[in-house]
């Protein structure tokens, strides 16, 4: 961090250097007693209020304030997240490096094949394609609530403005109280769509993700797609996109791991933390998980627990505000394209 900066949040740790941002939590007010003896970059080791910081002025701050492991949401579990201090480069190469290794195990009869997870949304596939396609047809569709202004506004959006809800789109065009009607009148329209075959197929892979899972499994890798995808809503379409990104599920080279259903019998989600955490048995089958990929705080957290020996990455892309306890010794991709080795 450099120069003053007025802020209102919790310190993470600067003192050396680190890949980071500055980091302040608007939105977290607890914090426990606990202060690392030992911090290091990335530590969350204070909560401040509408001072000015300077690198200088956050030793006292580190020393004299509490730190929190307490749940998190979006921007603040990555200030909060004790990451990898690599550059995407580097973790590419650790990825594969690991692979290679794994792979050297198993010829020796040491170890089992290398598997490496990846999500889906956000984490191999672009989702903005579709989520603009769908407010596309909604401002064409008759039964639209939107005026004719409105429509001429939606129509001219482009994946540039895209967001993690659509509601958050729509917001940028009506403000924030006609935001909310229009939001509740598309989200009929938006979820069976979205989260259906056809749209599901628009999808473009993220930069990088090619040519990153292609030498994973050039090298001898098993990639297993987990998704919070549901059958049957996205299953023939989410194989049709994998046949035709050359990735087709074959029980080989390229498995895929898709919620039998996308609710429980009292209308309840079922989440894709848990839907996950349950497919751990099936990915263990396939051999030594070495590295794992996902956009979604929880999941990430949640594959550091079931698989604490690999690299556990955080694709930086887009996430859901779903609070997590932040991570500790996490691995992080900012750029797939940057990432590829
Ligand atoms: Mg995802």
């Amino acid at each position: 961090m450099s120069g003053v900066e007025p802020c209102h949040g919790v310190v993470v740790c600067h003192q050396a250097k680190c890949r980071d941002a500055p980091a302040f939590d608007r939105g977290s007010k607890s914090r426990s007693s606990l202060v690392p003896s030992d911090p290091r970059p990335g530590d969350l080791t204070g909560v401040v209020r509408r001072t000015a910081c300077t690198p200088e002025s956050l030793t006292p701050l580190r020393l004299r304030l509490s730190c929190t492991k307490q749940p998190v949401a979006g921007d603040a579990w990555i200030a909060a997240t004790r990451f990898r201090n690599r550059t995407d480069a580097e973790v590419g190469r650790e990825l594969l490096a690991r692979v290679h290794a794994q792979v050297e195990l198993a010829a020796r009869g040491e170890g089992r094949a290398p598997v490496v997870v990846w999500d889906l949304d956000y984490t191999a596939y672009d989702n903005d394609p579709r989520m603009l396609q769908v407010l596309h047809d909604w401002a064409d569709h008759p039964e639209s609530i939107a005026t004719p202004e409105e429509r001429r506004a939606i129509r001219g959006l482009t994946p540039e403005d895209m967001h993690y809800l659509a509601g958050d789109c729509l917001r940028e065009i009506a403000g924030e109280e006609r935001a909310r009607e229009l939001t509740e009148a598309f989200l009929p329209f938006f979820l069976p769509r979205f989260l259906g075959n056809e749209y599901t197929q628009i999808d473009p892979l993220l930069a990088g993700a090619r040519e990153m899972i292609e030498s994973l499994v050039n090298a001898g890798a098993v990639i297993a797609f987990v998704t919070g995808r549901a059958e049957p809503a996205q299953g023939d379409g989410t194989r049709a996109a994998l046949a035709r990104d050359g990735m087709a599920p074959d029980g080989e080279r390229f498995h895929l791991f898709l919620k039998p259903f996308e609710r429980y019998p009292d209308g309840s989600k079922y989440a894709d933390e848990a839907f996950k955490t349950a497919t751990k048995p099936e990915i263990d089958a396939l051999g030594e998980v070495v590295g794992t990929l996902d956009n979604e705080p929880e999941n990430v957290v949640a594959y550091a627990r079931m698989f604490p020996n690999a690299m556990n990455v955080f694709v930086n892309s887009r996430w859901s505000n779903a609070t997590t306890e932040p991570g500790d010794g996490l691995w992080r991709i900012d750029n797939l394209a940057e990432a590829v080795a």
